[in-house]
């Protein structure tokens, strides 16, 4: 009897393997770090990865889309990957590695650049932004951008792209530029969706609540990075801009306070009404106190798992990650050839 119970169990536990929906998702080893990552992707991956066969990525060949030192490429592309196994990443469910390391995304990049339009992408919100930036040369990597984050979705047939906000008009341009290859060679890609959650889907910057907090904002009082000490959190939040008035008020015309309460609700998991409770009658100062010290408290197992990784094991974890994920991206980049006349 017990041994039909176990067979039984077997073939549940195989069937709930067999069935996971995949993920796929990666940050740019761009600069530093900081808490709009943080909450808008990895805290919300660390929760998928249970759920979904997960794999995550680190995407230095999004990040040379912009001019990086490659010295500094490489310490970031290392550090965003300790960032993930320190935030609860989990190598043994989730795979991790570098882009760079499958070389099927820069193939599978160049036949969906054929089936890209120029017009499209020049509506891209982040490509206009960044090209803004960088007048003097904008490269047609930064252009290509949306292409190549469609492949590294497609090359895996993802069906959930845990994204901020910010990257849902790439996602959706991944689905065009999927649905537009299907149509033209046959069913070849999943058409994936984005997954964004309410609490993390966009934290602005703490010197400009009206753009978002980014790696490559010119100033530091931009973004709390994760490795930023109690020190320089506490001086960043008290820096960060508030608007007038003087109660703790969650509402849409003080744009900066609905900013920081944001944060302090996905760092503390409590729910912005209650924040405007504890708060209630005390001073921005007061708030700004209780802010930091939360970001203080939640960053710091992170921060000490961090330097407790060697670049050694981690440079290991990713190695056998990308030897993990190859067969699926190769798989399916020889469908994608054959579908377009390549002779393999
Ligand atoms: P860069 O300025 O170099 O583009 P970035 O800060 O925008 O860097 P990315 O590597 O482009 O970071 O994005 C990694 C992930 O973090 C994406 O899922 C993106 O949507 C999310 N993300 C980035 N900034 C924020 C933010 N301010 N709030 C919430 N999520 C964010
Ligand atoms: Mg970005």
């Amino acid at each position: 009897m017990k041994a039909i119970w176990f067979a039984r169990d077997v073939r549940i536990l195989y069937y709930n393997i067999m069935s996971k929906k995949r993920i796929f998702s990666g940050i740019q080893p761009s600069g530093n770090l900081h808490i709009g990552n943080y909450l808008g992707a990895i805290k919300n991956w660390v929760k998928l990865q249970d759920e979904f066969e997960s794999i995550f990525c680190v995407v230095d060949m999004h990040a040379i889309t912009v001019l990086q030192d490659p010295e500094e490429l490489k310490k970031k592309t290392i550090e965003v990957a300790k960032a993930y196994l320190a935030s609860g990443i989990d190598p043994e469910k989730s795979s991790i590695f570098i882009q760079s390391q499958v070389s099927q995304h820069a193939e599978l990049a160049w036949i969906l650049n054929t089936v890209a339009k120029v017009s499209e992408m020049e509506r891209m919100t982040q490509f206009k932004d960044k090209s803004q930036k960088n007048q003097e040369g904008v490269g047609m990597g930064l252009f290509d951008y949306p292409v190549l984050m469609a492949a590294d979705i497609l090359l895996y047939d993802t069906e959930k792209v845990p994204v901020g906000e910010d990257q849902v008009q790439h996602v959706e341009m991944t689905r065009t530029l999927g649905r537009r290859f299907n149509q033209k060679f046959g069913e070849t890609f999943v058409i994936p969706e984005p997954h964004i959650t309410k609490e993390g889907m966009r934290i602005m910057g703490l010197d400009d609540p009206t753009n978002k907090m980014s790696k490559s904002a010119e100033s530091e009082y931009n973004y709390i990075a994760l490795t930023d000490d109690a020190e320089a959190i506490r001086k960043k939040i008290k820096k960060a801009v508030t608007d007038s008035g003087s109660e703790i008020k969650y509402q849409d015309d003080k744009p900066a306070l609905k900013n920081l309460i944001n944060i302090y609700s996905a760092f503390a998991d409590k729910a912005p009404e209650e924040i405007e409770k504890i708060y209630e009658g005390k001073s921005y100062a007061e708030f700004k106190d209780g802010l930091a010290e939360i970001i203080i408290e939640k960053l710091k197992p992170i921060q000490e798992k961090m330097k407790a990784l060697s670049d050694e094991e981690v440079l290991e974890i990713l190695r056998k990650g990308a030897e993990k994920v190859r067969p699926i991206a190769k798989a399916k980049l020889d469908e994608v050839k054959k579908r377009v006349g390549f002779i393999l």
